[in-house]
Parts: structure tokens; C-alpha cells; sequence
């Protein structure tokens, strides 16, 4: 069963960790691989897009040539040219789309290359996604005529992640941290069961680490939980990730080590997966949300309440106290 493997910006830094990145894809039977930006890059080219700076043209070229350079691989001179020669047209949202769209056209161009350098038959498909033309958040349609050619690709096929493209062909963005919705919303798309979203956490935590230390890796969640949870502003994750999860799909979340989370279609326990800050208290989220509600919090979803304190006590109080009757990753 192929299955569609996103890997994210915060794990391509350096040729080094395109090399780790190819070396777990090679794990798996003709992955369908979502490559997002190299970390940092979108930002920039959004900063580039509004400032026209040569300087950080070249910061962002040389990023690039770098690592090609290193891993031997050609395909980014041409597409760096062609962002070059961006830098005069003039402002709109679609102008802006078309500049953030070189990050992950450049990751992805350096991703295939490199699988390819590695003996594997790998082929890259630039915003196989056809999408509205709401840039910025573009909504992706209903229409497999570019995408069907990734399955008829034996081989690994390499997207680009984030973007897709009209009916008339120009880039579209589908917003911020979308890599994983564009994973989740091929697979569903293609018909594949399995997303894995490879990550630098190692699954989805019951809350934020920084703020409460004991935090524990869930095992599994529902796609309604996580939906609230990606909602509410769980690890900045985009809102839909989770959409696209219907029937017998289902998404792991997890780094290169991990078992990770599994997002799907059932109920599994605990009662209360993830508390997060929200405002100047806390929302818990989980199947349970009604137990809250009865209990003075407020429902800010089906699955989801705030409650009046911080994150830490939130958690001592609804996560917590399961901690010890399941099987915790970690
Ligand atoms: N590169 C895009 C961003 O930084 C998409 C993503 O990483 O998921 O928002
Ligand atoms: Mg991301």
C-alpha cells in the first residue's frame, strides 16, 4: 500500500538532512513524498516579495546552490533565474503566491534530485493540485487531471508541498503550515490509506512541553479531536490537516524515530488528549468535552472547552490523571 510521506521544513536545513530525509524515504514502497521549503524560506521570499531586496535574493540563492552543490544534484540554476527575474513584476496576492511557490518548487527539485542520485526512480510533480484562485488560501479542488499521473508513476513521485495551481495555471498557496493539508488532501485525492507526517516532534503532545514539562506523546486521537486541536493552534498546524481523513484513512504523526500519533477514525482513550493555552486560559480537547461544560467550562467545539486556568493546572487535572492507565509512547 503506497503511502503519501510528507516531510517537513524544520527537518531540511542542510544537504546533510536532505541525506537523512532520502535515507528514511528509502524505507518505504514508492512513497508519494510532499516536500515542504527549506526552514526559514518562505518567510523569506514573503519578505522578498515586499522588499524586492537584491541582497536577499542572493541569501536565498545561495542557500539553495549550497546544498544542491553538495548533493550533487542540478535543476535549482533555472528556477533561481526565474525568481530573479520576479523581482520586477508588480504586487498582488497572486504575484505573492508565485514567490512563496519557489520554496518548496526548489526543496522539491533538490529532494528529487538527490533520490534519483541514489539510485531510486523518483519523479518530481510541481502543484499536482489544482486549487480556486483565493490566493493566499487557495482551496483545493475536487480534480485528479494533474494528479492522476502520480499513480500511474511506479517509481517514488516527489510534490512539491503548500502549493497548487489554477485551471489557468498560475500558483496558488493554500496558507501558511499547509504542507500537511496538501499530504492529507492528495491521499484522500488518489485513493491512498496511509499519510505519515514527519515532523521535528515526535507526535502530537498532550500540551505545549515548554509550558507543562510532563507533557506525554499521545498514542492515538480521533480526526475530530485533531481537527480541534489543529483549530484551537496546536503546534501551528493548519486548520484543515485533518479535513481530508475520512473512512479507513489515517495520518501518523511523528519524527524519523518515533512511533508518533495516529490520527483516525475511531475513539480511543483518554477522555482529554491535548490542553492548550487559549487567551488567558486554557482549552482541553477531547471526546469528554461535555464532562467540562457540566462542570462551569465553555465549549469552544464539539470536542473542545475552556476553562478558566492556566495550561499546567488544566493538564494536572483532565490529562493527567490517565497518564497511568494507558500504554504512553514516552
Ligand atoms: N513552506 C510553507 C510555510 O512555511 C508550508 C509548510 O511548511 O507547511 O508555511
Ligand atoms: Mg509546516
Amino acid at each position: 500500500m503506497r503511502a503519501v510521506v510528507k516531510i517537513g521544513g524544520s527537518l531540511l536545513k542542510s544537504a546533510q538532512h536532505f541525506v537523512e530525509a532520502a535515507k528514511f524515504l528509502s524505507t518505504f514502497e514508492s512513497p508519494v513524498v510532499v516536500v515542504s521549503a527549506v526552514k526559514g524560506v518562505t518567510d523569506m521570499l514573503i519578505e522578498l516579495y515586499k522588499t524586492r531586496n537584491e541582497s536577499l535574493y542572493e541569501a536565498i540563492r545561495d542557500i539553495h546552490v549550497e546544498i544542491a552543490k553538495k548533493l550533487g544534484v542540478s535543476g535549482v540554476d533555472p528556477l533561481l533565474r526565474e525568481l530573479k527575474a520576479a523581482l520586477d513584476l508588480p504586487e498582488g496576492p497572486d504575484v505573492l503566491d508565485y514567490f512563496m511557490s519557489f520554496g518548496e518548487r526548489l526543496s522539491a527539485t533538490i529532494m528529487n534530485g538527490l533520490l534519483k542520485r541514489m539510485g531510486m526512480d523518483s519523479k518530481l510533480f510541481i502543484a499536482p493540485i489544482i486549487t480556486d484562485d483565493n490566493f493566499g488560501n487557495a482551496n483545493p479542488l475536487d480534480d485528479r487531471s494533474l494528479a492522476s499521473e502520480i499513480e500511474s508513476h511506479e517509481g517514488i513521485a516527489v510534490v512539491t508541498g503548500f502549493i497548487g495551481r489554477t485551471r489557468d495555471g498560475r500558483f496558488t498557496t493554500v496558507g501558511r503550515g499547509g504542507s500537511d493539508y496538501t499530504a492529507t488532501f492528495l491521499a484522500k485525492l488518489l485513493g491512498y490509506r496511509r499519510v505519515v507526517l514527519v515532523t521535528d516532534a515526535p507526535g502530537v503532545m498532550t500540551a505545549d512541553p515548554q509550558e507543562v514539562p510532563e507533557a506525554k506523546i499521545l498514542p492515538m486521537m480521533s480526526v475530530e479531536e485533531a481537527m480541534e486541536a489543529a483549530r484551537l493552534g496546536a503546534k501551528r498546524m493548519h486548520p484543515r490537516t485533518f479535513e481530508p481523513v475520512t473512512g479507513g484513512m489515517y495520518v501518523e504523526v511523528r519524527n524519523y524515530w518515533s512511533r508518533g500519533t495516529i490520527v483516525g477514525n475511531f475513539y480511543a482513550p483518554p477522555p482529554y488528549k491535548v490542553v492548550l493555552k487559549c487567551g488567558e486560559g486554557s482549552c482541553v480537547v477531547g471526546l469528554e468535552a461535555e464532562e467540562i461544560v457540566k462542570l462551569g467550562g465553555e465549549y469552544v467545539g464539539r470536542f473542545s472547552a475552556l476553562v478558566p486556568m492556566p495550561p499546567k493546572w488544566a493538564h494536572d487535572l483532565f490529562v493527567k490523571p490517565y497518564f497511568e492507565k494507558l500504554l504512553w509512547t514516552s
